[in-house]
């Protein structure tokens, strides 16, 4: 979609087929950098929801999906991998509408990861394989792969268009079909893969979306008996609730909150270390759930890494996310800033330091939007609020630290466990620490690369379950073990016969 295409206007996509919502319901998607309306999108109700269930259910049990190789269903992926690197420049504008990150992340980052995810799923889909397993003689026992059925998927709007692809790419490879609720904030991408599988020859009622509430057509959705499994990403407190509304119904997947700390030693090479710790507390605005939330500097380079930060920091271009010099663009929602705003404030009051930051731009021409400046502060205590809850904005808690294992202990007191970091030149270090870093994710000299290839996923509170990589597979696949008896006379137990 170009600049000058207008607003979008988007309906349901079950079974195939656009429509409008049952009750003629539409909700409107705000342009985050003014506020003005980008589009209207269909609310899908309950009753929306049982349909799209119902086609899913029809698709799995007898439709052409059902019958097709995997190599067959990786052709189809592989197809939607390529129009997406086609349209690349389309959906990242798209992206960077809906959510507000600059135009440069959305072609560089989400697009292309995107497209990587549906091709790696791709060439997975033909090679799902089972095994033998050795259990004695007069026995054959194997296992199968099977897919589990309709899962019904829930994104977040921070990264719609990648989280979406991490759960339809690998879902679809294995055979399932799939219910999807995108965030009412930026489900304009998302709608987009209505079109990529339709064009794709995807058929009928395999993907089915249904944008609306949380509270309505996602709650239909996690109580629906008939789905079999919930793969949801968002905030630790819905995901808690996917949990017990499932509990012993369904399976349950969760990608949830972060507080994710880095770690500068200073052996590091500090200079390299301040810029990846920058594209960690920064990148897409800091609403990201691995981000680099509380940095720990050793205290004899403290000052001088603090200095390279405020410095450079300082310099990140804030502005509207479709110029190409835009290097931060505005919060997602007035609702959003307004969280922000109020963190820096309890961070305040809790006695720490500003540093950099902390307030809106003054640029008259950025008013209208959301806009925060990236924010820097030290002297923060280590139990006070900004330093414990996950605050989804660009705002960064610096420490000082003397000890490893004092750093190792401080860095991992948190219920999160998604993501950290360690910047040092002692290999032995960066391993041994690596090792005791509670989380699904370690970098050792880098923040916030994530590859198709890789799993991906929490620890505690952050998650249950690994999206990407080669395991994926297994979060998306029933393991079904067959039994066969070998010997001419057959069993009999009971020697009556
Ligand atoms: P959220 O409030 O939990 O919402 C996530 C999704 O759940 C939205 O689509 C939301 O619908 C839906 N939802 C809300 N209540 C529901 C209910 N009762 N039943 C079913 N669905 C319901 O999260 P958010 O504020 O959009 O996103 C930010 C959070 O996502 C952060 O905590 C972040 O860390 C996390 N996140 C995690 C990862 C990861 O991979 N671990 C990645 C990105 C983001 P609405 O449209 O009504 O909001
Ligand atoms: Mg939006």
């Amino acid at each position: 979609m170009s600049e000058h295409s207008g607003s979008q206007r988007r309906q349901l996509y079950i079974n195939g087929q656009w429509r409008d919502a049952e009750g003629g319901a539409w909700f409107e998607v705000l342009d985050p950098s003014t506020n003005e309306v980008l589009g209207s999108v269909a609310k899908a109700s309950a009753q929306d929801v049982n349909e799209a269930v119902a086609a899913a259910r029809r698709a799995f049990e007898s439709g052409p999906w059902h019958g097709m190789t995997g190599v067959e269903r990786g052709a189809i992926l592989r197809k939607v991998a390529a129009m997406i690197l086609e349209r690349l420049d389309a959906l990242a504008e798209l992206e960077s509408r809906d959510v507000g990150k600059p135009i440069t992340e959305s072609k560089n980052v989400d697009i292309p990861h995107v497209a990587a995810t549906f091709e790696f799923y791709a060439n997975l889909a033909g090679v799902i394989e089972g095994e033998t397993i050795p259990v004695g003689s007069g026995f054959l026992d194997y296992t199968v792969r099977e897919p589990i059925g309709v899962i019904g998927a829930i994104t977040p709007w921070n990264f719609p268009f990648v989280l979406a692809a991490r759960k339809l790419a690998p879902a679809l490879a294995a055979g399932n079909t799939v219910v999807f609720k995108p965030a009412q904030l930026a489900p304009l991408t998302t709608m987009g893969y209505g079109d990529l599988f339709h064009e794709a020859g995807l058929p009928p009622g395999v993907v089915n979306l249904v944008p609306g509430t949380g509270s309505e057509a996602g709650e239909a959705l996690i109580q629906h008996p008939d789905v079999d499994k919930i793969a949801f990403t968002g905030s630790t407190e819905v995901g808690k609730h996917i949990t017990t509304a499932c509990c012993g119904i369904k399976r349950v997947q969760l990608e949830m909150g972060g507080k994710g700390p880095a770690i500068i030693f200073a052996d590091a090479d500090l200079s390299a270390a301040v810029n990846s710790v920058m594209f960690g507390a920064f990148l897409n605005q800091g609403e990201t759930c691995c981000s680099a939330t509380r940095l720990y500097v050793e205290e004899s380079v403290y000052r001088k890494v603090t200095e390279m930060l405020i410095e450079r920091t300082r310099k990140i271009k804030i502005g509207p996310p479709l110029d190409p010099a835009t290097q931060m663009g505005p919060m997602i929602s007035r609702g959003q800033l307004q969280v922000v705003e109020d963190y820096i404030k309890s961070g305040l009051d809790q006695g720490a330091k500003l540093l950099l930051g902390g307030a809106r731009p003054d640029d008259e021409g950025l008013s209208r939007g959301n806009y925060i400046l990236p924010t820097l502060f030290e002297n923060v205590a280590d139990d006070a609020r900004i330093a414990r809850e996950e605050i989804f904005g660009p705002v960064l808690a610096i420490f000082p630290f003397r000890q490893e294992e004092e750093v190792v202990a401080r860095a991992n007191d948190t219920l999160y466990g998604l993501s950290a970091g360690v910047f040092s030149n002692d290999v032995k270090r960066c391993h041994r620490i690596a090792g005791q870093l509670r989380a699904g994710t370690v970098w050792i000299n880098v923040f916030n690369f994530v590859f198709a290839e890789a799993p991906y996923g929490g620890y505690k509170q952050s998650g249950l379950g690994r999206e990407l990589g080669v395991r994926s597979i297994e979060e998306y696949t029933e393991v079904k073990n067959v039994v066969v008896d070998l010997s001419a006379e057959g069993f009999d137990w009971y020697g009556i016969s």
